[in-house]
């Protein structure tokens, strides 16, 4: 029986089928089979979720078979390419046609398709999440027919599945918006928390990009930012702090230890409130814990499951390692998170129900509508998602 397991193997799955697409029409004819025989189908693109999106003992696909850039439009910026495609593999040919993601996360391991369907970002003020980024996506849907939901064509369809959590379909392809190709210096700098704290509104209004990590056995915090530039990038690439070059290149960081993790999206001007208290509360009652602490800010969108959905944002992560028990550590942080408005992001842990996410995100009915629409017999849902939606 096969094996499949996410990143940091907190996740195990033994499914009946693991099946390894490399074409839309396999995609499709897998869809309408395996919705005929009332099966369950979960696609995967590198399974670096912390939540439970992927695990079924019935059918898991995986999608890194749909990888390249498959067509760029230079003038509208836009680019086509396969949904397994990761987004590593993504930075040299888009920059070979002038173009870039606009932003990107901490990792370029993810799958775009994956990365997408979770609302994964990284960090500015003005910058939204991978999610709006979507202008078209190519899904096969549980009838076996092969759809492309854009902003011009299904758009309904298009508006919900955006952000989809793999629920709606195979998704073989995505359209992306992109901008021109540009070059990044990155600045980090350990700082005590008192003195980033005074600076903590003028790095995130002055700079494209601001983050930190604090520590909470030291009390200090590593700082960072990443500024456009027109310089020559500086090769061999120096190290994580100091880079600089080409945006993809400077974006990603060595992320190398097994970890779960809990972030969540606070309305932006209660970032640094909710941060404090998230400090308070591991000097108080978890003194042991030695993982840090991320800070990140993120433009408001229109995507309707993001967690920036109309509001801007600070999102806040906390981690633990993968050989201990987070439970009270997280549901201690959740409940300062849910005090201080906050959205879990879709790719990590949280606890809640249905019902809870049902009155965080506005338009979480809207998308289960949509979502039942193209699959009423729940092919692409397994036992977690089943869980939320019976729940809501
Ligand atoms: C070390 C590490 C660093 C991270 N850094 C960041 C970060 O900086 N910012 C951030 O926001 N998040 C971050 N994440 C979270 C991560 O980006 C998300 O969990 C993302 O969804 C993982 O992408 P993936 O390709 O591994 O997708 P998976 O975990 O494999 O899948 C995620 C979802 O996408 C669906 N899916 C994937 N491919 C398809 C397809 N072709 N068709 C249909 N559904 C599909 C799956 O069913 C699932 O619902 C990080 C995670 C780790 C482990």
């Amino acid at each position: 029986m096969p094996h499949w397991n996410n990143w940091s193997g907190r996740h195990q799955a033994r499914p009946r089928t693991l099946h390894h697409l490399h074409g839309e029409e396999d995609a499709a004819a897998l869809a309408a089979a395996a919705s005929r025989d009332g099966r369950r189908v979960r696609a995967t693109g590198t399974g670096h979720s912390h939540a439970p999106l992927i695990p079924t003992d019935d059918v898991i696909v995986d999608t890194s078979g749909l990888a390249g850039v498959f067509s760029v439009d230079g003038a509208t910026r836009r680019a086509w390419v396969g949904a397994g495609t990761k987004i590593h593999a993504l930075g040299l040919p888009l920059r070979r046609e002038g173009l870039a993601l606009t932003n990107q996360g901490d990792i370029d391991r993810q799958a775009i398709s994956g990365a997408t369907a979770t609302g994964t970002h990284g960090t500015g003020r003005t910058l939204r999440n991978l999610s709006a980024a979507v202008t078209g996506m190519r899904i096969a849907l549980a009838d076996g027919r092969l759809v492309t939901a854009s902003d011009t064509e299904n758009t309904a369809l298009w508006r919900a599945a955006r952000l989809h959590l793999g629920a709606f379909g195979i998704v073989t392809a995505l359209e992306l918006a992109l901008r021109d190709a540009y070059k990044l210096r990155e600045h980090g700098w350990a700082s005590d928390w008192p003195a980033l704290r005074e600076q903590l509104a003028t790095l995130s209004s002055t700079h494209r990009h601001f983050e930190f990590f604090w520590y909470p056995g030291t009390d200090q915090a590593f700082a960072k930012v990443l500024d456009e530039t027109d310089e020559p990038p500086a090769y061999p690439l120096a190290d994580e702090g100091s880079r600089l070059a080409w945006s993809y290149e400077v974006f990603p960081n060595h992320r190398p230890h097994k970890h779960t993790e809990m972030e969540y999206s606070v309305p932006a001007e209660r970032g640094p409130a909710c941060f404090e208290a998230i400090r308070t509360l591991l000097r108080t009652d978890f003194p042991h814990v030695s993982w840090p602490v991320e800070y990140r800010t993120l433009a408001a969108d229109d995507v309707w499951l993001s967690t920036a959905y109309e509001r801007d944002t600070v999102t806040l992560s906390v981690h633990q390692t993968i050989d201990e028990d987070e439970t009270d550590y997280y549901r201690a942080c959740e409940a300062i998170f849910r005090a201080h408005d906050g959205r879990p992001h879709w790719g990590k842990m949280h606890y809640l129900s249905g019902e809870t996410l049902a009155a965080i995100h506005p338009r979480w009915r809207d998308w289960w509508r949509q979502r039942d629409a193209v699959d009423p017999a729940g092919t692409f849902l397994n036992d977690y998602l089943q869980q939320l939606r019976s729940d809501a």
